[in-house]
């Protein structure tokens, strides 16, 4: 079994992240970059497959060189071979159909996903891959199984959990508790810095969006605590008057 799966390279949640001068962008100054944390259980679960039916994992990333280290990530876990999709400048969309022109290229059985990526949290690219692939998905998935050429998801869905079959090849993206990741071994992690990563140029049309301005969330407000001495009246009279006065919402 040939499979995909797509990582990026993404702030560690652990870190500060600031605004950059201009505004649009983050500052890369001083932040630890990671593998998306969703991003593991689609290796894992690529890894598994592998393991079970044989066959290669490839990990794809677009980005910058230093995407190289999500991919490397990737490979000290166990997957055989990384392609880096080389791009300065991009948006989710592009992003989407850079991966879109190399995996058509790839004949893979499965391509598999993070749900999402942790910095812009879009939830986009599995869907955007199915259109541009003309393949059907699952996304926020959280157990997959193979009988014959149709994979089996569980999904989950608001209050509950939905069990669809796809006929392959089809794109999966992977929710927490679809397994547990494995951590990369010392001699995996030497040995990862020798399989090969694939460089490809970009293919793509232009990012079809632009940040026009970022901003780091508003401090919390401090809360209000009102004391019950046993008026209950009182009290609910103070409250509707702060509702109504000072958080103008009644
Ligand atoms: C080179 C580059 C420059 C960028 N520059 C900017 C910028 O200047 N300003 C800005 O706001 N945003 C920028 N972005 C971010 C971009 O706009 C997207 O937000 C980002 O690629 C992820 O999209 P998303 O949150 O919608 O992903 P989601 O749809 O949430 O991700 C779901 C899954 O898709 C896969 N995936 C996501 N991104 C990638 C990737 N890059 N490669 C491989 N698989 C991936 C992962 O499996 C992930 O778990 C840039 C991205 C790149 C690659």
């Amino acid at each position: 079994m040939k499979i995909i799966v797509c990582v990026s390279h993404v702030p560690d949640t652990t870190t500060k992240v600031n605004v950059a001068a201009d505004g649009k962008n983050i500052d890369p100054a001083g932040v630890k970059f990671i593998l998306n944390p969703y991003d593991e259980f689609a290796v894992e679960e690529a890894l598994r497959l592998k393991e079970k039916y044989s066959g290669e994992v490839i990990a794809v990333s677009v980005g910058s060189d230093a995407s190289k280290e999500a991919i490397r990530q990737a490979l000290a876990m166990g997957a055989d071979k990384g392609i880096l999709i080389k791009a300065d400048k991009s948006d989710t969309f592009a992003v989407a159909e850079l991966l879109a022109n190399t995996l058509k290229t790839q004949g893979a059985d499965l391509i598999l996903l993070g749900k999402q990526s942790i910095d812009f949290d879009g939830m986009e690219i599995a869907p955007m891959l199915a259109e541009l692939l003309d393949m059907p998905a699952a996304t926020v998935v959280v157990s997959l199984q193979i009988e014959g050429s149709t994979a089996i998801a569980e999904k989950e869905v608001e209050g509950g959990k939905e069990k669809i079959a796809l006929s392959m090849p089809c794109i999966i993206s992977a929710q927490k508790g679809l397994n547990d990741p494995r951590y990369p071994s010392l001699p995996n992690i030497m040995k990862a810095k020798q399989k090969p990563i694939e460089e490809i140029a970009a293919t793509a049309s232009a990012p079809r969006t632009s940040v026009i301005k970022m901003d780091k969330p508003e401090k919390k407000r401090i809360g209000k605590i009102l004391q019950v001495d046993g008026n209950a009246n009182a009290v609910a009279q103070q409250l509707a008057q702060l509702l109504h006065e000072e958080a103008k919402v009644i």
